[in-house]
């Protein structure tokens, strides 16, 4: 049912039954998908933080998998025993001995490494590299006519293909490796006599469709993985960060800071905080309506943005109340950058939905972001100074009092 709110000036309500009575719309998610396909393409368009969860993840896949190819692959040697004649033993032990070393050479790395993106996805490519590599090792040490008895190799690289939809890999990633295995099956099949035979085709085809429906799971998966990690760490009005995602980057500006001051050529980095406030903004809420006040939320964050630089972190902390980093600013650069801000919100026309000026006015507590406090006590003072401002008449910065003269 829907609640009128007697504060709602009567344009501003029939706007928002417009809003509800419109039907939702039909046949959006395909294109959310193919639009989608931009992100899952490559990591090119990928946030550094982003990479550290995708990596994240990756590892843990790399080592569920890795365990379960390293007990798989000394099991098989039983197959091979039961098929395989006792002078071509010794070749498949050898590759499967290297293949184990391999394997725990990745599992060590991908534990050892949770850290390093880098790292993490070269596990994950050696993962696959290894059986395949043992694959053709096998074939090219084996004569021809013996490579035809062997049981279960003809398997591996579609178990590989297979493997690919288990991982969050870009569809480039999946592809390169999806050919190198549809390589690798028609290596076997002219080694083994079958290629270009009606069994060696239904093979490729087998193979190339397997791949396919591995592509559309790593879209899919990576995809699923973007919306939550943005969901996770993004206000959906603002697109801003959110308060979690600005406390964990807040910790790594600390770290930053910290590694820094240890190579002492290079002296310590001063990093400040702003909280920043808007002025009685529930007036603007209840003159106007709650869309225009989240409109002037967006046009606020809009505004931040472009007042600050790339590496300089904004985040929407609450409601009205938005927190600035300020990376390699010292107080008097913070308080100038402030000050900045506080001009520029007065002197910008927000507008409501009818185009009409709204004056709106912030209020900012600044503070210095000391590299070995917790980040909550920095927080704590940049809303101490806020509220000062607030006290001393509004529409105005605030320096916080700093933690050795508390
Ligand atoms: P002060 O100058 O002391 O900060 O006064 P204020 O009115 O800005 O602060 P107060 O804390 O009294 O009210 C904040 C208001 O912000 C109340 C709440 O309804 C509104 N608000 C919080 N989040 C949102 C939002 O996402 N959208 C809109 N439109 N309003 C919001
Ligand atoms: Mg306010
Ligand atoms: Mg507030």
């Amino acid at each position: 049912m829907l609640s009128s709110n007697s504060r709602e000036p009567r344009e501003y309500q029939s706007r928002r039954l417009d809003a509800l009575a419109r039907p939702p719309e039909v046949g959006h998610e395909l294109f959310v998908g193919l639009s989608a396909l931009r992100d899952t393409w490559s990591s090119r368009h990928h946030s550094r933080d982003f990479a550290y969860a995708h990596a994240r993840y990756l590892r843990s896949r790399v080592l569920a998998l890795g365990l379960i190819f390293a007990l798989l692959s000394p099991l098989w040697i039983v197959v091979d025993s039961l098929v395989l004649p006792t002078e071509l033993l010794r070749y498949t032990l050898l590759g499967r001995v290297g293949l184990l070393l391999g394997l725990a050479g990745v599992l060590g790395m991908a534990f050892i490494h949770h850290e390093r993106i880098q790292r993490i996805r070269l596990c994950a490519g050696m993962l696959l590299a290894l059986p395949a590599g043992f694959y053709l090792f096998v074939l090219v040490m084996l004569p021809a006519e013996q490579v035809r008895g062997l049981v279960g190799y003809g398997f591996i690289p579609f178990l590989l293909v297979a493997a690919l939809s288990v991982f969050p890999f870009t569809l480039l990633e999946s592809l390169v490796a999806g050919l190198a295995m549809l390589g690798l099956l028609a290596y076997s099949q002219l080694i083994d006599g079958s290629w270009l035979t009606g069994q060696g085709v239904e093979s490729l085809w087998l193979l190339s469709s397997l791949l396919i429906v591995a592509l559309a799971a790593n879209h899919f998966q990576l995809s699923l993985l973007l919306r939550l990690y943005r969901q996770a760490t993004h206000d959906p009005l603002t697109g801003l960060y959110n308060r979690g995602a600005l406390e964990v980057h807040l910790e790594k500006v600390q770290g930053w800071q910290r590694e820094i001051a240890g190579q002492d050529s290079l002296g310590s980095v001063p990093c400040s905080l702003l909280m920043v406030d808007l002025d009685h903004f529930k007036r603007i809420n209840d003159s106007y309506g709650h869309s225009v006040g989240d409109s002037v939320l967006c046009q606020f964050a809009e505004l931040l943005v472009t007042l600050t630089r790339r590496h300089d972190c904004v985040a929407r902390y609450g409601g009205e109340e938005f927190v600035v980093i300020l990376v390699g600013s010292g107080p008097a650069r913070a308080l100038e950058i402030a000050e900045r801000i506080r001009f520029a919100v007065e002197q910008t026309d927000f507008i409501n939905h009818d185009d009409e000026p709204i004056p709106v006015t912030a209020s900012i507590g600044v503070t210095q972001l000391e590299q070995d406090e917790p980040a909550s006590e920095a927080l704590k003072r940049a809303d101490e100074a806020l509220y000062r401002a607030k006290r001393e008449g509004r529409n105005q910065v605030a320096m916080a009092l700093e933690p050795d003269s508390d």
